[in-house]
């Protein structure tokens, strides 16, 4: 897989699967640009790859502004040349029984999980179109199969992440644009370690393979997906998650 003079755009690129993915993308020798919710973040991501001899660069756009998502993706674009892989993988989670969940908790789990991988993927398209190219990848869940017995708002919103990624694939595929998801199961991140471990081991427990992923895990399935050996897949959502499956 060689992915030399490819610009790769991934979005809550700061830490977690994110950060491992834009490492990964680096080794492979593309050009890697990744997004974060905040200046700090962003600046601490990029120092931490520099660290370890690797250049990427990174914007803090909010992602349910379109208009400032755009001036991002044209700025990529002027600098870059053109956006080849889009990863849309900023989101986060909710773990409260419906009842203890307010409108705000659930509708801001929506804005970041379901329309700011619309605003971003309706930013770079037109670029990708004119190249009669591109690749976009979205972080889906498991969850999004089978649910979760609590953070209703979640896989609500991964199913809206599937529903985007299947639809996209149809609508694309004239354009040469596959579109594909990746649904991990329980991986090892921060927002993994912040539920309880009652929670988390009884999960584990359950596992064929018998551990947590690796953020590594599902960055080696986008690298996958975003490489010419999956040229004949669009409009799959491809589950990482050890058998975990119920
Ligand atoms: P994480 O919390 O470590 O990272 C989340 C990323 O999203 C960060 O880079 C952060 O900057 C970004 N982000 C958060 N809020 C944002 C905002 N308001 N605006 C812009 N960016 C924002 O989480 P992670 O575990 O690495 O999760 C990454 C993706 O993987 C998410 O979409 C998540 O739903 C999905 N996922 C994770 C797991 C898991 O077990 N960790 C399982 C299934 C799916």
């Amino acid at each position: 897989m060689n992915f030399q003079n490819k610009v790769v755009v991934v979005t809550g690129g700061t830490r977690g699967i994110g950060l491992e993915t834009v490492r990964t993308f680096l080794e492979y020798g593309a050009k890697v640009i990744l997004f974060g919710s905040r200046k700090e973040t962003v600046i601490n991501a990029i120092n931490e790859l520099e660290k370890e001899g690797k250049k990427a660069a990174g914007y803090y756009p909010n992602l349910n502004d379109y208009e400032e998502v755009l001036k991002t993706i044209q700025e990529i674009v002027t600098q870059y040349g053109k956006i080849d892989i889009l990863i849309n993988n900023a989101g986060i989670s909710a773990n409260k029984k419906i009842e203890e969940t307010t409108s705000e908790e659930f509708t801001s789990i929506m804005n970041l999980n379901v329309e700011g991988v619309f605003n971003v993927s309706k930013a770079v398209i037109p670029f990708m179109k004119k190249e009669n190219s591109g690749v976009i990848l979205n972080t889906s869940s498991m969850v999004s199969f089978y649910g979760q017995p609590s953070g209703v708002g979640y896989p609500a919103s991964k199913f809206a992440v599937n529903g985007i990624t299947k639809s996209l694939a149809r609508e694309l595929a004239p354009f040469h644009i596959r579109v594909n998801a990746v649904a991990p199961g329980i991986i090892n991140t921060d927002m993994v370690s912040s539920l309880p471990p009652e929670m988390i081991k009884p999960l584990i427990d359950k596992i064929p393979l018998n551990r947590m992923g690796t953020p590594r895990d599902i960055a080696n399935a986008f690298l996958f997906l975003a490489s010419d050996m999956a040229s004949y897949i669009t409009g799959v959502i491809l589950p990482v998650d050890g058998a975990a499956r119920n």
